[in-house]
């Protein structure tokens, strides 16, 4: 049985109570639904504190983005080890607007990705092709290169903390959905790029599907074979949705 994994993305969201609020409303979600799912919430650096001190101990932190560096003269970065003493187990990396507007190279992703392995956080990996590379039947391409880019150097046992999200970024904050069939297709795609780097690794691996998934588009698309949960940004600022959400996964 594959981990199943619903992770709340908050984006550059809310404020101090609003925080709050979300983390003692999803604390009783989780509590409520006893699932069976590990679920995460990504609030925005500056608010992790007021989360950790708000969440029931079933709701997972994660960061939305994390540096390749120790410590040191790095103005604006967060490293690992101060995300590991909010009790910050996993962490985004390489989502598509970090990508496309603050230059996270395929390179700077891989060295994310590597410290967070190193140090025993769980990257959440992004993945996905614009609308154009789609229309240009480039998207398995460009999957597979941004997949192996941030996994490649990774050994069996490091490869093992990563998740994969599968983001088409044409999907991200649009409304606008990858049918099951189309994420799915992506999906075994994945799975099959992580079997070449480390066949025992690519059958328990988590490779969950974001893009404006919502309420009621979440059980459809984690009823696929190779999705195992989801990335939700939107829909996981309203806990209403976030419930239904959650509830998909089981
Ligand atoms: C995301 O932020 O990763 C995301 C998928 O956003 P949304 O659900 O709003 O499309």
């Amino acid at each position: 049985m594959r981990r199943k994994v619903v992770a709340g993305n908050w984006k550059m969201n809310g404020n101090r109570q609003i925080a709050k609020d979300l983390a003692v409303g999803v604390s009783k979600i989780v509590e409520r639904l006893n699932s069976s799912a590990e679920i995460l919430v990504a609030p925005p650096f500056v608010l992790m504190t007021d989360v950790a001190e708000n969440v029931s101990s079933s709701v997972n932190l994660a960061a939305q983005d994390v540096s390749s560096y120790d410590n040191g003269a790095y103005t604006g970065e967060v490293s690992v080890d101060m995300l590991s003493e909010f009790g910050c187990a996993y962490s985004i990396v390489g989502h598509s607007e970090r990508r496309a507007l603050f230059g996270d190279t395929d390179e700077v992703v891989a060295a994310k990705v590597a410290k967070c392995v190193e140090k025993n956080v769980q990257p959440i990996v992004c993945v996905g092709e614009t609308l154009e590379e789609r229309e240009s039947g480039k998207t398995l391409e460009v999957i597979g290169g941004q997949l192996h880019s941030a996994l490649e150097k990774l050994t069996g046992d490091e490869l093992e903390k990563v998740i994969v999200a599968y983001e088409p970024v044409w999907a991200i904050g649009t409304g606008k959905t990858a049918t099951p069939e189309q994420a799915q297709e992506v999906h075994e795609f994945i799975r099959g790029e992580v079997a070449a780097l480390d066949e025992a690794t690519a059958s328990v691996m988590p490779i969950i599907y974001g893009g404006s998934v919502n309420a009621g588009n979440a059980k459809s698309l984690f009823a696929m074979a190779d999705i195992d949960g989801g990335l939700v940004g939107g829909a996981s600022l309203k806990l209403e949705e976030f419930e239904e959400i959650c509830k998909a996964i089981g």
